[in-house]
């Protein structure tokens, strides 16, 4: 059984990153920049955003930080991206989400520049990803792709049963897996699928982006299947300080004894959506400045 690291990935990700922010700055006299806005005190977010921060630190990332209390208003928050889409100096912008309910979070999505959207929500990428297109790539699906291919898992002719079907994880991860050239077959649950087992028992791989720890056993899969869990949920544990632990959607020790491959929560697809998050600025940097990422040499 082979544990799927995100963590040994990312940190090569992003020493690739850095080497090439390097060259970027040498070249472009600027560091690549990167725009995080965080809303509210979403105890969640605060970490993700701390997270992202110090990413970019690590790789040598500029980035510029906007963090305003939960009551900002829709036009505030509109205003500030529209200062970030203009900023010369701004690559990427990254709202961190959720945002509180009273601000339209389709509208702030669609606000930022399709060139900037370095999460890759903006509707021209998504479209884009869907068509097979050149584009910022979301996140997350991207990270599991690199991290399939990493580890030589060739999705070509086999099921994979994508359980979620989010805007950020479970659409474009499965347009993904289906694009020509990846040539995955791939099946959506959601929460209506009357029962998932039924697609988990066929699929060669199941990636798991519910919300829901044990969401997925042991019994509902074949031996052999290839286990990517998206999920991290916080579970109480008194023996934590922090009073709870993460884990993910997976039953991680009972599937160890049947699957071929699983990804640990922590240090899966979590590290591996931060690396992405990093490559993407780097990448959004270049195509602003009119080169591709392999011309910084
Ligand atoms: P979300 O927007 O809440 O979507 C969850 C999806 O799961 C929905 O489509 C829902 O169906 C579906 N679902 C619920 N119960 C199901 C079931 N029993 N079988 C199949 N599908 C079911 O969540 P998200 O933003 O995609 O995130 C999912 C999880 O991944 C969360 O734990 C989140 O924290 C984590 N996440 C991790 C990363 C990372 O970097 N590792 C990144 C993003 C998200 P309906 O559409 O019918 O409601």
């Amino acid at each position: 059984m082979v544990v799927l690291s995100g963590k040994e990935l990312s940190s090569s990700v992003k020493q690739q990153v850095a080497s090439s922010a390097v060259k970027f700055e040498k070249r472009f006299s600027r560091r690549p920049c990167l725009a995080v806005v965080l809303v509210g005190e979403d105890p969640a977010s605060q970490t993700y955003v701390r997270n992202k921060r110090k990413a970019c630190d690590e790789v040598g990332i500029l980035h510029l930080d906007f963090t305003f209390t939960a009551d900002i208003t829709q036009e505030q928050l509109m205003m500030c991206i529209s200062e970030l889409n203009a900023n010369p100096l701004v690559d990427g912008i990254l709202v961190q989400l959720p945002l509180p309910g009273h601000i339209n979070k389709l509208a702030v999505t669609e606000a930022i520049s399709p060139q900037k959207d370095v999460d890759g929500f903006h509707p021209q990428n998504m479209g884009k990803l869907l068509l097979g297109r050149k584009c910022l790539l979301p996140c997350t699906p991207k990270g599991i792709m690199k991290l399939l291919d990493y580890y030589d898992i060739d999705v070509r002719g086999k099921n994979v049963c994508v359980m979620g079907r989010s805007n950020i994880v479970g659409k474009p991860l499965s347009a993904l897996l289906m694009q020509d050239g990846r040539d995955a077959t791939v099946t959506v649950c959601n929460s209506k699928t009357a029962d998932d087992s039924l697609f988990t028992r066929s699929a060669d791989i199941v990636i798991s982006a519910v919300g829901n720890p044990g969401t997925l056993k042991a019994d509902m899969v074949s031996e052999g299947v290839v286990v990517i869990d998206v999920g991290i949920n916080r579970v109480p544990d008194s023996s934590k300080k922090s009073g709870y632990s993460l884990k993910g959607d997976a039953d991680y020790d009972s599937l160890c004894q049947v699957a071929s491959a699983i990804t640990p929560v922590p240090g899966g697809v979590g590290p591996m959506t931060i690396a992405m998050l990093m490559e993407n600025t780097l990448i959004a940097a270049c195509w602003r400045e009119g080169i591709e990422p392999e011309d910084l040499g």
